[in-house]
């Protein structure tokens, strides 16, 4: 059976006066007057502690969006139990009949459930319409799609056989439960790294962020409704590290798809590494964890093209996103002209509300992210090597009351400087301009500077710049981008991930993830 080719799903424009923007806006007003109730789902039943934890919008601290269930260890040995109960019939259900599920999911998503989907993320993670449409809506209906696309071709993989003998590969799932651990600043990834490991025979212990359960809960919702047996996925909240060690600690433990911070996942590593007798067999560790994004460059480059990739590079999703622009290197001939640009087009970004279609910006997160970021562009105001070009406060533009930063644009003298180096995961951009005719040294700056390896690009028009820069900074980044902001992977297109720092470069959305969730049995057959 082959499954449908896939097309990625089009971008919806929410223009003033189009059905969706009705939807959208009908679908906002409604869950802005309603407290809802986050259960956890364990074995496809709703799991209600008591145990309240209030889920308020980033941007809206008086808007109590809802209140979630939290749970404890026990909770995380029961979810285990129904992912283990649930592994014999999901793995031996024929991938076709799990791939349906995920099909099915995806045409509810592209047709009934995109305003809830959408409206949810906005809210509960401060996303624009656009910036909403992009992730809960595009992105996720694409892994859906894309994923069935490629679990096809896992399928059709078959070793040669012989006169006489039939050999055959079963795309066994692991043996055991994977353990998905899911960020606040993509819904489609956390519901990706649930159904990449489901779609291939898994069965999953979800934790979703603290900062994402709002949206979390509607992705369960629409899994349920596509079919999706009992006991597949089971989300557990709670203290993240009780759940996570209950995970990690467990021999049933089989792997982890984790999106998050670097510091977290290396101690998962290590916790695993700690564990690693108790467990049936060797967990697949698959994780994503930041970046430090580069834009380079070179004297050929176009400035308007490059002025306005820095600015949706950096500042769309406030920044919140792992493959943002966080560092340039810009020669100094192009400096003043481009300086100019941005700050033309920083000035009319309107941060606020994320409710207003106008406003380009959200919220950042949380009152940690804003504490953060805050602290370093203090610090940066204070600082020698560095001054604020642009921004570097942190308010609303229409008076809203959050977590706001605004788009905030720093140069230093020192290309060394930790805001070169260290991942700030917010509206933040900072540039290091060069001397022209010394791109090669700046070249191995941009390569050394940083310990991650996510997503890069590189600006000019030269061929041989272009060529010269592309190997130079081969390990720098595992999405590189030519003439174009390091930003927007699309599924089918762009696979996503980096080495380095940046994680285990397991390309999200693509044939490379889907094989680790995947442990086959070759079996020899004679006649
Ligand atoms: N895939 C997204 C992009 O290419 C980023 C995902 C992330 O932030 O982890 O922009």
């Amino acid at each position: 059976a082959t499954p449908p080719s896939p097309q990625n799903e089009p971008v919806l424009t929410y223009a003033p006066g189009s059905p969706e923007r009705a939807a959208l806006k009908a679908e906002l007003d409604r869950r802005a007057r309603e407290t809802i109730e986050i259960p956890m789902v364990i074995d496809g039943e709703a799991i209600r502690t008591g145990a309240l934890d209030e889920v308020r919008a980033p941007h809206r601290r008086d808007l109590l969006l809802a209140r979630a269930h939290q749970g404890g260890a026990e909770h995380v040995a029961r979810a285990i139990e129904a992912a283990r109960r649930a592994h014999p019939a999901w793995s031996r259900t024929p991938w076709t009949e799990r791939a349906a599920v995920f099909l099915k999911a995806a045409e509810l998503l592209a047709t009934r459930y995109r305003p809830t989907l959408n409206a949810a993320t906005m809210l509960g993670q401060s996303k624009t319409a656009y910036q909403a449409e992009i992730d809960s809506a595009c992105e996720l209906i694409d892994f859906f799609r894309y994923n069935v696309h490629f679990a096809h071709r896992i399928a059709a993989e078959q070793p040669a056989s012989a006169p006489g003998i039939w050999n055959l590969a079963e795309p066994r799932p692991l043996e055991g439960f994977v353990f998905a651990a899911t960020p606040f600043n993509f819904t489609a990834i956390a519901g990706n790294l649930c159904a990449a490991p489901a779609l291939m025979g898994n069965t999953v212990v979800w934790k979703p962020s603290a900062n994402a359960l709002y949206s979390a809960h509607f992705v369960m919702d629409l899994l349920i409704e596509a079919g999706l047996p009992r006991g597949v996925i089971n989300l557990v909240m709670g203290p993240p590290e009780l759940v996570s060690n209950a995970c990690l600690d467990h021999p049933d433990f089989a792997g982890i798809h984790f999106t998050g911070s670097t510091a977290v996942f290396q101690s998962i590593w290590r916790r695993i590494g700690e564990n690693i007798g108790r467990y049936r067999s060797y967990p697949r560790i698959v994780g994503e964890t930041g970046g430090k994004d580069f834009v380079f460059a070179h004297a050929s480059a176009d400035v308007d093209a490059l002025a306005v990739a820095l600015v949706r590079g950096a500042y769309e999703f406030q920044g919140q996103k792992c493959s943002a622009a966080s560092r340039a290197y810009i020669p100094r001939s192009l400096w003043p002209a481009l300086k100019d640009r941005l700050v033309g087009h920083i000035r009319a970004i309107r941060v606020g509300d994320v409710a207003d279609f106008r406003n380009f910006m959200g919220a950042v997160i949380d009152e940690r992210a804003h504490a953060r970021l805050t602290g370093r562009i203090a610090a940066a105001k204070s600082d020698a090597a560095c001054s604020i070009v642009c921004g570097g406060g942190a308010r609303a533009h229409d008076g809203s009351d959050g977590w706001f930063v605004e788009p905030t644009l720093i140069e230093t003298t020192d290309p060394r400087h930790p805001l070169m180096a260290e991942e700030l995961f917010g509206p933040v951009l900072t540039v290091w301009v060069y001397p022209d005719g010394e791109e090669h040294t700046a070249l191995a700056l941009c390569d050394e500077t940083s310990p991650y390896g996510l997503t890069g690009a590189v600006f000019a028009r030269d061929r041989a710049f272009i060529e010269a820069a592309s190997d130079a900074l081969r390990f720098a980044a595992g999405n590189f981008y030519i003439n174009d902001k390091p930003t927007g992977a699309v599924v089918g297109q762009q696979p996503f991930g980096g080495a380095r720092a940046s994680g285990t470069n397991d390309k999200a959305g693509s044939l490379f993830n889907l094989l680790r969730w995947v442990s086959p049995r070759v079996v020899k057959e004679t006649f």
